[in-house]
């Protein structure tokens, strides 16, 4: 294993245990999403992802991590207005509703960290704009993964792609390393300057997640102490894939695989899923 700056870069064989975490987090997702209907519970959601982790014989990767107290579940899931970090439990779906799911799964050491927002239902127009600008953010970012670019070049492609929709980006939480534990250096915030930042390198794998106000970009945390919602209390929302930086462009590895898992994820978006490839960023200076 190799060390620089406190970022670790990861082999090809660890890359490949990677993309097995990422594969059963993706599953887990999957599960949850498909769990997702008026009247279901925020915990059912939560049991439907645990079961997969269970089944593919994966840990939790959140349960138990340090905050005001451990974290309590293996899913964050935020409704609406809350941004990250929602505990899950007794409160149910609505109509209309945006749900946010994120899971973490280590398996063989190796953490697969992925989050995705879904609408309950029929959604507002606002809502429905709010999903596709921060999914394609997500899109930009993975596209600016690239040899001869920087962090700071990957927070800028998702910044300018969220702020020239009309949202905003959270400020107060981050991208982040990821592989052993589930955040390792670097941070790749969702703002940034191109040209900034530490250069990205073969093996380096990174946790990319957009979180995107409707509103104002201030938060607020809520009396759970985990729980963070916008302070305008306007709908927030959340994708996250982890990327490795390889010699032959990025690789997404929290998506399904279009073989074992063909056919599976009707209503989770193929865009999302990894099935499709990301979008380029052309925005992006490359040298
Ligand atoms: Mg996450
Ligand atoms: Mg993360």
């Amino acid at each position: 294993m190799n060390w620089s700056r406190g970022v670790v870069l990861k082999s090809d064989r660890e890359l490949a245990i990677m993309r097995r975490a990422g594969r059963i987090n993706a599953l887990a997702l999957l599960a949850a999403v498909e769990a997702v209907r008026p009247g279901a519970t925020t915990a059912d959601l939560d049991a439907a992802a645990v079961e997969v982790l269970r089944q593919h014989k994966a840990e939790p990767a959140f349960l138990g991590y340090p905050g005001a107290y451990p974290y309590p579940a293996a899913t964050t899931i935020c409704l609406n207005e809350e941004l990250v970090h929602g505990i899950p439990g007794p409160r149910r779906l609505e109509e209309g509703d945006l749900v946010s799911i994120d899971c973490g799964a280590t398996l063989e050491g190796f953490v697969g960290d992925s989050a995705i927002t879904v609408g309950v239902g029929k959604i507002s127009d606002e809502a429905g704009r709010l999903l596709e600008v921060t999914l394609e953010a997500l899109m930009a970012g993975i596209g600016a993964m690239r040899l001869g670019h920087r962090t700071g070049d990957v927070s800028a492609a998702i910044q300018r792609l969220v702020e020239t929709r009309g949202f905003n980006v959270v400020r107060e939480y981050t991208g982040h390393g990821v592989g052993r534990a589930m955040h390792e250096d670097p941070q790749v915030p969702n703002y940034g300057r191109q040209g900034t930042g530490m250069p990205l390198r073969v093996g380096m794998t990174i946790a990319l997640e957009p979180m995107v106000l409707a509103g104002r970009p201030e938060t607020q945390v809520l009396e759970d102490e985990w729980t963070v919602a916008s302070l305008d209390r306007r709908l927030t929302a959340h994708f996250e894939h982890s990327v490795a930086v390889t010699k032959d462009g990025p690789v997404v590895l929290t998506a399904l695989d279009p073989v074992l898992d063909a056919g599976l994820g009707d209503r989770y978006n193929g865009y999302f899923a990894g099935f499709l490839q990301p979008v380029k960023d052309k925005g992006v200076r490359s040298q």
